[in-house]
């Protein structure tokens, strides 16, 4: 596995940067694009060929005439190019055209048969292809398409992450849930991880604070959809960032960070991780405090014959922790998960003990 982006073979600084319209629309369009982003020193223009819609009936692509048009513009400009697979028909269109660097969408690493069709369509090649993270939460569904793609014997992967989709959050398009591309990048570190802001967002104001937060993660880089007039644009208009606003983007976000060793820098870093330790340690001795009065509660409740689970307690639990974490300068979100997580495990433990009592009874499940 090539675990760094310049070993790719790719004129890789700082960070890996993608972009290009979500959708190749007119051999003008891709074109136009493709002149604005040498001009500016990108090499990697990104349009998408075959279109994943959520419904029928929205623009679903130009289809392989496309990639006619991204070939003339690598042609004019040198810029590299890439798009998204969903089939071994992409596949073979991409390797005919000897398209750069491929994808696999959200809506496709969803799905292992498909991830598993694009895999055999691949073997034998060693082109990069990056994978974007399911439409849902599941870092193992994630992992496993990189899998699949590895164990094809493609050495040149990579992962990016661009939001899931949720009920919750409302403001942008796909929650960014930070905790699912930090822990793939934990599980596979020598993975490139980009940030696909554009589709976290949804709405192109939201896309600076979006696109730093992912670079101050330590991510290696970011594909963005630009279009030269966003507003026209045949698929999620919305989102995409003109030239202009795209060049004026790159200036602005803080690209690399510096490794510091002065030593007043070590000393205090140190010392607030003893700080972190110790505050961890005693959150940790909290909670099993609290499972074990949870454990008694659940003799209690097993001996009285009522059920674990108390849906007005845990409303009250719910609406008492969340406004007192605001009062702490939580946000709303996090005591959920927090108090979701802690109420699991609470149910999980009093489960155990009513299962025990129960076996001891003869009514043990075979
Ligand atoms: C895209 O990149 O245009 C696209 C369809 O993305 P995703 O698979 O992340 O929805
Ligand atoms: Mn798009």
């Amino acid at each position: 596995m090539k675990t760094n982006l310049k070993e790719w073979g790719f004129p890789v600084e700082r960070k890996f940067l993608v972009a290009g319209p979500c959708s190749a629309e007119s051999e003008e369009q891709v074109m136009a694009t493709a002149k604005a982003l040498t001009q500016g020193g990108i090499s990697f223009m990104r349009a998408g060929i075959w279109k994943p819609r959520t419904r029928p009936g929205s623009f679903e692509g130009v289809g392989e005439a496309g990639l006619e048009w991204m070939v003339n513009a690598r042609a004019e400009t040198g810029l590299k190019i890439g798009t998204e697979v969903a089939d071994p028909a992409h596949v073979e269109a991409c390797l005919k055209h000897q398209v750069d660097i491929l994808w696999v969408g959200a809506r496709t690493s969803t799905n292992p048969f498909s991830v598993q069709a694009i895999a055999d369509a691949l073997k034998g090649t060693d082109i990069p292809v990056f994978v974007k993270n399911p439409m849902s939460a599941d870092v193992n569904l994630w992992q496993g398409a990189i899998e699949r793609l590895a164990n094809a014997g493609l050495t040149r992967l990579g992962a990016i992450h661009r939001g899931f989709s949720s009920k919750i959050e409302t403001r942008y398009r796909n929650a960014p849930d930070w905790k699912m591309p930090i822990e793939l990048m934990r599980r596979m570190p020598k993975i490139p991880m980009l940030c696909d802001p554009s589709h976290i967002c949804g709405k192109r104001d939201l896309i600076p604070a979006i696109a730093q937060e992912a670079l101050d993660l330590l991510f290696d880089g970011l594909m963005l959809e630009v279009h030269p007039d966003p507003e026209t644009a045949l698929s999620d208009a919305a989102q995409q960032l003109t030239p202009e606003q795209f060049f004026d983007l790159i200036g602005k976000l803080n690209l690399s960070h510096e490794q510091s060793d002065s030593a007043a820098f070590v000393k205090r870093l140190s010392k607030l991780r003893e700080e972190v330790d110790d505050l961890d340690d005693r959150l940790l001795g909290l909670l099993r405090d609290r499972m074990d009065v949870v454990r008694k509660m659940g003799r209690l409740k097993t001996e009285e014959n009522v059920s674990t689970f108390q849906p007005h307690r845990w409303q009250e639990i719910v609406q008492d922790r969340v406004r007192k974490g605001i009062e702490l300068d939580l946000s709303e979100n996090v005591v959920l998960q927090i108090m979701q997580s802690i109420h699991e495990e609470s149910i999980r433990q009093q489960e155990i003990h009513r299962v025990n009592v129960c076996q001891a009874k003869g009514m043990g499940v075979e």
